[in-house]
């Protein structure tokens, strides 16, 4: 067994870690204030190489492995949780959908996604539904050379910013998960308008609506066979999970160091506040889980990248990730005392992006009926 990441990786680690902390340290609490997504650090990263490392080199990625991309996700989350969520889980889900697309939406979409000069969405959810996303009312129906799209799709990360959004309706009603198809739209369609949201976290993701009316799109955007729009997007969902997951652990890893060099210095009762148990055992317990839950994160890649099946651990870290990440920031900030309730230091911001992440890609309870699927069969599932 092996728990080390190679040579190269560290190094991508060093200049990942580098770059964040030069891009993104510094307007982490104004994107958050402004609630805008930043596009120059998008571009940034796409000339980094860091949009689209998993899309093969022949669709003009890097071909990398997942453990690899999850490193990408730990560092940046360090720095900014969002940019990890948008880069490396919504950014994962597109070009791991796109790889699916014709050569001329591969052309028009993911190659300019990959370069930082597109920005992408992923709209599954409807105001109806979410968690049992099946049950979507989007229609898209073919007319001649062209499929006319119709529906509303909400709470979609990006919606603000994207050029496009890969956008998941029903091309037969009768089908349920296997009548889902996915089509490649770009958001300046005729019959596209969006609405935008007044979010509590993750503010620079500009979630909101996308409403349809008689977009037409022609066939080449049409992403897979017709039906197999669902069985895909279930297939990257085993994978931006953990990359959701990394990026949250990031933002209660680096929360915790800060929190172990605070209270080393700070003193009360004429000690470092570190000598106090109930001080340095939450620090403890939490360094201890959260190490844990990442070591899964990092299975949950390797299983993936061996081609074994991985949909149970990406499950686990998916509901453990956020919620762990949470309870560690929650006490960083409150072992910070009065200092830590301001929005001078950055617990309070990271604590409401972790927890938007608990929701994202599915909640804790869909990420436990996952696991008790893998565990006791399909037989046993409660729908
Ligand atoms: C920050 C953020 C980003 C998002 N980004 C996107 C995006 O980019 N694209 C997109 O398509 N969607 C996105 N979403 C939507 C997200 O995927 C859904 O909110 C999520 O899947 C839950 O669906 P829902 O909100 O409809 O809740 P519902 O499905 O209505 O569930 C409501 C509550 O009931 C629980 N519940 C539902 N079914 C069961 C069950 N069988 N057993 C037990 N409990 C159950 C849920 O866990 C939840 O607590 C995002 C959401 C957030 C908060």
């Amino acid at each position: 067994m092996e728990f080390d990441l190679n040579e190269e990786q560290r190094a991508l680690a060093r200049t990942v870690r580098a770059f964040s902390v030069r891009e993104l340290r510094g307007g982490y609490s104004q994107r958050d204030r402004d609630r805008s997504f930043p596009r120059d650090v998008w571009k940034k990263l796409g000339e980094l190489g860091l949009l689209g490392m998993r899309v093969s080199e022949e669709f003009g990625g890097m071909s990398t492995t997942c453990v690899t991309q999850g490193v990408v996700a730990e560092e940046i989350g360090r720095e900014d949780p969002n940019v990890g969520v948008a880069a490396l889980a919504v950014g994962e889900l597109v070009g791991h959908m796109l790889e699916h697309a014709t050569a001329r939406a591969r052309e028009e979409f993911l190659t300019p996604m990959i370069k930082g000069e597109k920005v992408p969405a992923f709209a599954v959810t409807e105001p109806h539904c979410g968690t049992d996303a099946a049950a979507m009312k989007a229609k898209a129906v073919k007319k001649g050379d062209r499929y006319v799209l119709n529906g509303e799709k909400s709470g979609i990360t990006l919606a603000k910013a994207a050029d496009f959004v890969l956008v998941y309706a029903k091309t037969d009603n009768t089908g349920g998960a296997k009548g889902v198809s996915a089509f490649v739209v770009p958001t300046d369609a005729p019959g596209i308008t969006r609405q935008f949201y007044e979010d509590m976290g993750a503010r620079s993701l500009v979630r909101g609506s996308i409403f349809m009316d008689d977009v037409e799109v022609p066939e080449h955007c049409l992403v897979g066979a017709e039906g197999e729009g669902f069985k895909l997007m279930m297939k990257g969902f085993d994978a931006s999970r953990v990359y959701l997951a990394l990026s949250c652990l990031g933002a209660a890893l680096i929360s915790l160091e800060e929190t172990i060099k605070y209270t080393r210095e700070r003193t009360a009762f004429g000690k470092p506040l570190a000598r106090f148990e109930g001080v340095s055992f939450p620090v403890a317990e939490h360094s201890a889980i959260l190490e844990a839950t990442r070591l899964l994160c990092y299975k949950a890649l390797w299983l993936r990248d061996q081609g074994l099946a991985h949909s149970k651990e990406a499950a686990m870290v998916k509901w453990m990730g956020p919620r762990f990440s949470v309870d560690a920031i929650r006490d960083c900030l409150l072992l910070h005392g009065h200092y830590g309730w301001t929005t001078e230091l950055p617990f309070e911001q990271r604590l409401r992006d972790a927890m938007a992440v608990e929701i994202a890609d599915g909640t804790a309870q869909v990420s436990k009926i996952v696991i008790a699927r893998e565990l006791y069969g399909r037989d046993f599932l409660p729908y």
